[in-house]
């Protein structure tokens, strides 16, 4: 009896180890972006004065500046390691935030304005914002991330779907969207942040609150929207005009051929869009200072994403361009 006992003990010991090896090198394996490399918009030389300028520093923060005004979507640097997201509580890193700020020749903000509120968008935005002298703006759930890092209410404004925010010459139209569905996120039921979010917490902490679709439009005509997840709700952005999408495509890769469509028609096509940029392509558990890499094939495919944007931009007469790491571009 106890040789049996002992023999399934071995065995199940080889099983977990076999399965900790395969997901590891699941781990390890993604879509090259060298493929992509020539699609990378080019970086803006001296801007003509007023002219809007915009950075990417990986998942779906973006800073916009006219040179009078900067104001930032997210704001997340601090992109703990899988492991230590997985098993550990975790919280902002203040000298990988500032790292981040420096990269992207951020000293001052207007604003910081997380896409929605889980960690890979919002868990650095208080941090952000005691940095900059930024508001940070955003649902419920966001305010109580700023208030549990200790921002006053003056540095705090809470925003209901439909409104308006102005920030100098940009105004921010805050629509309620959806997140993609994913294991951790259903993509319908919306989970909010209760009360004062202090870290270090688990990861599952950071409750998504409202998925925001962000219209920015500036008083020099120009306009984009900034769609953090792979999610929509059909008809919300209809009457919505955007030269830009900043296209959130993760897991998208994983979805059927039917989803993708209906994303890419409520989204790009919704808003007329000329032009998409994709975001929140990246492996968030890897640190910025190394160059980006795609999502692991175990949670998303970028090419797959890749073939699908392109081949549905040259049916629409969209280009789909590559947004450069922490330089400012034009579009
Ligand atoms: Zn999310």
């Amino acid at each position: 009896m106890r040789r049996v006992a002992k023999t399934v003990l071995w065995l199940a010991l080889a099983a977990l180890l076999l399965l900790a090896a395969f997901a590891t090198v699941q781990y390890h394996r993604a879509p090259s972006l060298e493929p992509y490399q020539p699609l990378t918009l080019p970086v803006a030389q001296n801007a003509a004065p007023g002219a809007v300028q915009v950075r990417f520093g990986g998942v779906a923060t973006l800073v916009f500046d006219d040179g009078e005004t900067a104001w930032m979507t997210d704001g997340f640097f601090s992109r703990p390691g899988v492991l230590e997201t997985a098993v550990t509580r975790i919280g902002p890193d203040a000298q990988r935030i500032d790292d981040g700020l420096r990269k992207m020749g951020v000293t001052r903000l207007a604003a910081v304005v997380p896409v929605h509120s889980h960690y890979d968008h919002a868990m650095d935005s208080p941090v952000v914002a005691q940095r900059t002298g930024a508001r940070l703006i955003g649902s419920a759930s966001t305010v109580h991330i700023g208030q549990g890092l200790g921002l006053p209410s003056s540095q705090v404004q809470r925003v209901e779907a439909g409104e308006q925010v102005r920030l100098g010459k940009f105004t921010l139209r805050f629509i309620a969207s959806r997140h993609s569905p994913t294991p951790y996120s259903d993509g319908h039921s919306v989970e909010r942040i209760e009360s004062d979010l202090v870290p270090p917490q688990r990861v599952s902490a950071w409750r998504e609150g409202t998925v925001w679709s962000i219209h920015v439009a500036h008083d020099s005509g120009r306009t984009w929207l900034v769609q953090g997840s792979a999610g929509f709700v059909p008809g919300s952005l209809a009457g919505l005009r955007a030269e830009t999408v900043f296209l959130g495509t993760g897991t998208l890769g994983k979805k059927s051929n039917a989803y993708r469509e209906q994303f890419w028609n409520e989204t790009v096509k919704a808003v007329g869009a000329r032009q998409v940029v994709p975001i929140h392509w990246d492996n968030f558990w890897l640190p910025l200072d190394q160059p980006l890499q795609a999502m692991p094939l175990l949670l998303d495919d970028f090419a797959v994403v890749m073939q699908d944007l392109q081949a549905r931009g040259q049916r629409d007469g969209v280009q789909v361009r590559m947004p450069p790491l922490f330089a400012p571009f034009a579009l």
